[in-house]
């Protein structure tokens, strides 16, 4: 039998579950209702989109370890959602079942929600990640505004996020949504197929709206310099301008000798393309190959400057400046022995 704190842990598992596919049904009930939504329902559609998702990966991350989707949960709490085998009969669950269940605790934002996934999926948020940036500023447009201008690709993009999102997570774990499922299945996957042939059109468009833009220029730009992991630049393969890459650089030490020495590879994995000279723009890395822009970059002629960033080494003098934060810039004064 199960003691209080682990079903209370299984509740909130499937709560979350039964959650993130409500409001993707109410977001695809929609979205396969009418062939043309207003901007209201377009709103309510992508606002429901991107609650699933965040509840999606919440799901995911609830499933590794409770405490993931929590913030400054009080140390008690923590170690009964680690450990609930090992709490006390005499521990107060009933107290913190209603906090836990409700909104007692504050809990994790989408967009640390997908920097989460991020990291325990970098191949998938490569794919998505342009995708899921959008769907993260769109949330708190569609919650927040009255009348945002969000176009019929926006809406397209939001169930193909929410649609791939679900399916990333339950190959991973097929039984991670319960018993609950997606609505719409049939239309869903006709939905997934043209949006893989309007992106063809889509990609086909911007080329030739760019080459267009590309005769008008006149002299070439000065180069880009790019100091930030996330970008990297790269020549516009229609005017020939440096243009800019959004995604991540991935560092992996390819082998290590027992002298901790070894052969490092960096490369920059990218997710969308953006050119400003001749208004070239793609958004994920299917968009970048039908392109033919490669969508993975070796960095490793700089990786001098990414270890001169990345390995920091504490001094001293850093330690001393946490213990005056700790103090919270009030003067301690110490007995004198
Ligand atoms: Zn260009």
């Amino acid at each position: 039998m199960k003691n209080p704190i682990e079903s209370i842990i299984a509740d909130i598992q499937k709560g979350l579950a039964r959650a993130a596919m409500d409001y993707a049904n109410v977001g695809l009930n929609l979205y396969h209702s009418s062939k043309k939504l207003g901007p209201m329902k377009i709103q309510l559609t992508i606002g429901n989109l991107a609650i699933s998702v965040e509840l999606m990966i919440k799901t995911y991350l609830f499933k590794q370890d409770p405490t993931l989707i929590y913030k400054n949960l009080p140390l008690e709490l923590q170690i009964a959602l680690k450990v609930p085998g090992k709490m006390p009969t005499k521990f107060p669950w009933k107290v913190h079942e209603t906090e836990l269940k409700g909104s007692g605790h504050k809990t994790i934002e989408l967009t640390d929600c997908i920097n989460c996934f991020a990291i325990l999926f970098p191949d998938e948020k490569q794919q998505l990640g342009a995708h899921l940036r959008f769907l993260a500023r769109a949330r708190n447009v569609a919650v927040h505004s009255v009348l945002p201008a969000f176009q019929q690709y926006e809406l397209d993009r939001s169930i193909y996020v929410m649609l791939s999102m679900h399916e990333v997570l339950t190959k991973n774990d097929g039984k991670m949504f319960h018993y609950f499922k997606l609505d719409q299945n049939d239309k869903n996957k006709a939905f997934l197929k043209t949006f893989d042939e309007l992106r063809i059109n889509r990609v086909h468009k911007v080329i030739e709206g760019a080459k267009k833009k590309a005769k008008t220029l006149g002299t070439t730009r000065a180069p880009l310099v790019v100091t930030d992991w996330n970008f990297m630049a790269t020549e516009c393969p229609i005017c020939g301008n440096d243009a800019l890459l959004v995604g991540d650089t991935q560092h992996e030490v390819i082998e290590l000798d027992p002298e901790g020495f070894g052969e490092h590879d960096l490369a920059f994995a990218a997710e969308s393309f953006e050119c400003e000279s001749c208004g070239l723009k793609l958004e994920d890395t299917k968009e970048l190959e039908l392109a033919g822009i490669e969508t993975t970059l070796d960095r490793s002629a700089e990786l001098d400057r990414w270890f001169g960033e990345q390995a920091y080494e504490p001094s001293w003098e850093d330690y001393e400046d946490m213990s005056e934060d700790e103090d919270d810039g009030q003067n301690v004064t110490h007995p004198q022995q």
